[in-house]
């Protein structure tokens, strides 16, 4: 477990032990209680609980989770697999004939038939199972101070007592009284549907009969930190909650199907109609010619069971989420299923620049102060050569600035933690010999206002001895009458618009834009993120704390530039886009010239050809304008997050499919409306990653490129998948369905149909979803979300491959039986099955040959084949099962004959290939 904060050693006047033995109770009215009350009656204090009581309450009060719809047993989902009507109906047959025939062909029946169940229900459980799995991965995580540390654990094991943080972006994680509140915002609108945020505080009220939304001293459960900064004491967990008992708002992930999964179930339903009236006409003919009744009924429901490819949506299911799984391995965890399959048809990934094309690995590199531009190495905190001495010159007062303006905390080993940018900024501080815990103790922090994207800037307030002497000059009055300072750091635009003086050695002069700008630029250009800072000093504390009062008539005290360095991973992922046929856009609240100078570095943006543009100049722009520009925009700079959610709408308006990464709660609009949502993993608010359809669990943009890699992949192997099902299927029935055309008896028993169905639904078909990926995965367009599963002439195959094969099977029937061959079934049976296995290894790929492909590279799929060759083998030479599957030992003759017939297929295929790849390598030149 990380620890983020806090002292090591817990306090022993806490709740361990003794407390421990008494359960808590738990009231409705902690808004009418002192926050000391609140404490006593939760037996915990501002320490939290002891690791022991935590434990002792989450086996008393249950994990802190809504109860889930009742899951399906295992048990009652092995009895699933009996219900279909079709295998009620071949039991039903199966016993039938038992009675009036042979018993030993309703077992074996009966066995194939548990064979296919049992083949199910592993199928469907493993799809559950990975389900399962990948919503655990999504779980959130909760901040909370144990023994006076501060931890993360998991959400679900928060109980009564617990002390938890809450920042900007959480989702309150349980009910609790607020003993801390900054400036804290909370959006209540799930609980109460009041769509404004509400403020909060932690005075205690007087009214037991306040309405949910007026209990400003409480933060409820399900509901969201828009803003600032609290903490709170757990007083209700799960279904204890008020979002609890509303419960009825859990939505129900599992019902969510992917469009490919919707498509399939209309066709698998159009397609059990045309094979049930195939079916039929199996059972008339054979009727007419004189048949067995109930032989050729058993016959044509052992067809229907076959042909119809109920495994389908199971197989489809564990090929997403065991995709999925693997792309978690990879660190792009999947939220939601369908966007497995949506990845593959990407054009266009619109990336956040900080962290995710960037390392977020912030170093400062060079400061403009006292009017001149200087490496961060050159610099020392001010010299006797000119005549300062700290802490009175602008460059020791920006040193203390960039120390106490700042959220960055420091671990038990020394380090600091927090946000880059301010981890830079007070490493900085430090190595000029600013000590930040010095300086907090003789400026001690009294107010802020915390940073936000919107405003790109932040305030600290600090209240100041009397000795303290920052500076003198006109604009200030004379020193020792101010009590208070605050320091305010941000984007450099934002800031130059609201300071009116700059600091110099010689005191305040009034502010000189176009040089700062011009530093701003020079650095900018250069690829550094440019912090402004500056100051202000106050007599009184503003009665009212907000960015209109506090943060104007600043005195500018100097730029700061750091450099985030690109990542080399990322450039490599931009160029397998390019190929791939997919945009990269940056999106960064940083300065268009910083973000173009990154861009460019990663070759994703062209001063010749490629746009940049700034959020203001987006805001200017007409709908119509910017439709015709969204093409050609690569970089959009200083852009407000609410912008994001413009973007992703006009980029879709022309047709394209877009993923779009965010990590604060104003991306949460973005991220829901794009067709990919991607948060951030480290630095998300837990917001967006609720919104978001994938969690990058590295922040790396590489990850998303890799991830719609594995997309498309996934939907290629379906596609593999779901031509080798039906072609087999194809091939099966269109041989039992013409042989009587062609005045030849029943090719196969119903046992074999069965058998060939048990075979090529089980392992080749299972082995065909972990196929590797093909060469030119990456190289190739994105694919039309609008194509059918059956593009590309995948219709067309399966019915000129069902065809060659029932064709050679009906050819080489009609061929024994003239010769009179004895064991004319047999060898067809075996045909079939061969046939089948050749068609599996020969549509591994769409086009490429399997030898250049490598015959080995999907080992699991060779195996199956060379077990299923050992089963069918077993099956015609061990004596007990000739009487089961009613089949004769073959010569060796034979039996090469039907090996070689199998081979036709594969041939064909093969050549098929071949015609592909030169009508491709023709359309190219
Ligand atoms: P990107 O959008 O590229 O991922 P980001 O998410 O870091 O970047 P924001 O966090 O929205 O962008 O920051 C926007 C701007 O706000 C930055 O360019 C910078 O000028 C300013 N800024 C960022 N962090 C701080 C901070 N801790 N204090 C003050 N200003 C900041």
């Amino acid at each position: 477990m990380l620890t983020v904060r806090g002292p090591a050693a817990w306090d022993r006047r806490g709740s361990k032990g003794r407390a421990g033995s008494r359960p808590v109770t738990l009231l409705m009215t902690w808004h009418t209680k002192d926050i000391d009350d609140v404490y006593n009656n939760l037996r915990s204090s501002p320490e939290g609980l002891s690791p022991e009581e935590s434990a002792r309450r989450l086996a008393e009060h249950g994990p802190n989770e809504l109860t889930e719809k009742k899951k399906r047993a295992p048990v009652m989902m092995f009895i699933d697999q009996f219900r279909d009507f079709m295998i009620l109906v071949l039991i039903a047959a199966a016993i039938v004939s038992g009675f009036i025939g042979e018993v030993s062909d309703t077992v074996a029946i009966g066995v194939i038939i548990i064979l296919n169940a049992v083949l199910g229900f592993v199928q469907e459980f493993r799809a559950e199972k990975a389900m399962d799995a990948l919503r655990k991965m999504a779980a959130p995580v909760a901040t909370v101070t144990r023994g006076g540390r501060t931890v993360n654990i998991p959400a679900s094991e928060l109980v009564p007592g617990d002390v938890a943080v809450l920042e900007a972006g959480n989702i309150v994680p349980a009910d609790m009284r607020l003993t801390e509140a900054v400036h804290l915002r909370v959006d209540e609108s799930a609980l109460t549907g009041e769509s404004m945020p509400a403020e909060k505080h932690t005075a205690t009220l007087k009214n037991d009969n306040v309405p949910l939304g007026d209990r400003r001293n409480m933060a409820y459960k399900g509901t969201v930190v828009t803003y600032g900064r609290g903490t709170g004491v757990v007083t209700a967990t799960g279904m204890q909650t008020e979002f609890g008992r509303i419960a009825t708002m859990l939505q129900d992930e599992e019902g969510v199907k992917t469009p490919l999964q919707k498509k399939l179930d209309i066709f698998g339903k159009r397609l059990s109609v045309a094979i049930l009236l195939i079916c039929a006409i199996v059972f008339g003919t054979g009727i007419l010619r004189g048949e067995p009744p109930l032989l050729m009924l058993l016959t044509a429901i052992s067809l229907a069971v076959a042909a119809i490819p109920e495994a389908l949506p199971a197989v489809v299911t564990i090929t997403l989420a065991v995709g999925a799984r693997k792309m978690a391995r990879q660190n792009a965890l999947i939220r939601k299923l369908p966007a497995v399959e949506t990845l593959g048809s990407v054009t266009y990934i619109c990336s956040d620049k900080t962290g995710t094309l960037t390392m977020n690995r912030m170093t400062v590199e060079s400061v403009y102060v006292e009017g001149r531009l200087a490496g961060a190495g050159d610099l020392t905190t001010g010299s006797a050569e000119d005549g300062q001495t700290p802490p009175a010159s602008p460059r020791s007062l920006l040193f203390t600035a960039l120390s106490l303006n700042n959220d960055a905390q420091l671990d038990s080993k020394g380090n600091y933690i927090g946000d880059p940018t301010e981890i830079a900024l007070v490493s900085f501080a430090r190595k000029m010999g600013f000590d930040r815990r010095r300086l907090e103790e003789e400026l001690p922090r009294v107010e802020e206002i915390p940073f936000d994207s919107e405003r790109k800037c932040m305030t600290t307030f600090h209240e100041i001895p009397p000795s303290f002497l920052p500076l003198q000059g006109p604009a200030v009055g004379e020193a020792g009458r101010y009590r208070f300072i605050s320091f305010t750091k941000g984007a450099v635009d934002v800031m130059l618009e609201r300071a009116v003086s700059v600091m110099t050695p010689g005191g305040l002069q009034r502010i000189d834009r176009p040089s700062l700008i011009e530093a701003n630029d020079g650095m900018a250009s250069a690829g550094l993120r440019v912090l402004c800072v500056a100051m202000r000093m106050w007599v009184e504390m503003p009665s009212d704390i907000s960015p209109e009062t506090a943060e104007k008539d600043l005195v500018v005290l100097g730029l700061v530039g750091m450099m985030d360095p690109p990542r080399q991973e990322a450039k490599e992922a931009v160029a397998l886009c390019r190929a791939a046929g997919i945009r990269p856009v940056m999106i960064t609240g940083d300065h268009s010239l910083t973000a173009r100078s990154i861009a460019s570095r990663l070759d994703m943006f062209n001063t010749e050809t490629d746009q940049a543009v700034t959020g203001g100049e987006l805001a200017a722009m007409s709908g119509e304008e910017f439709l015709e520009r969204v093409g050609t925009i690569r970089v959009y700079a200083r852009v407000a997050p609410e912008q994001k959610l413009k973007i992703v709408k006009a980029l879709q308006a022309r047709g394209e499919l877009v993923a779009m990464t965010g990590d604060g709660v104003n991306d949460a609009p973005a991220l829901k409306r794009a067709d990919i949502g991607i948060a951030m993993g480290i630095t998300g608010t837990a917001v967006s990653k609720e919104a978001a359809h994938m969690i990058l669990l590295d922040d790396n943009f590489a990850t998303i490129v890799r991830a719609v890699k594995e997309g498309r992949k996934i939907y290629d192997n379906i596609r593999k998948f779901i031509k080798y099902l039906l072609t087999t299927n194809a091939g099966e029935v269109l041989t039992l369905f013409l042989a009587p055309f062609f005045g030849l008896p029943l090719p196969l028993l119903p046992i074999h149909i069965l058998w060939i169905n048990l075979m090529t639904d089980g392992l080749p078909a299972v082995a065909l979803s972990v196929e590797p990926e093909e060469g030119d995965i990456m190289a190739r367009p994105p694919r039309d979300p609008k194509e059918g599963i059956f593009a590309h002439g995948l219709g067309f195959q399966v019915l000129w491959i069902g065809l060659l094969m029932s064709a050679i099977a009906i050819s080489l029937q009609a061929w024994l039986l003239a010769s009179g061959t004895a064991h004319w079934q047999t060898m067809i049976f075996t045909l079939l099955c061969f046939l089948q296995l050749g068609n599996v290894m020969a549509i591994r790929s769409e086009r490429e040959s399997l030898f250049r492909q490598g015959v080995t590279s999907n080992r699991p799929l060779v195996l199956s084949v060379l077990f299923s060759v050992a089963l069918q083998m077993m099956i015609i030479y061990v004596p007990f099962l000739n009487t089961v599957f009613r089949t004769q030992p073959l010569t060796v003759a034979e039996l090469a004959l039907v090996s070689g017939l199998s081979l036709i297929v594969f041939g064909a295929v093969e050549f098929d290939k071949f015609l592909r790849r030169l009508r491709d390598r023709r359309s190219q030149t």
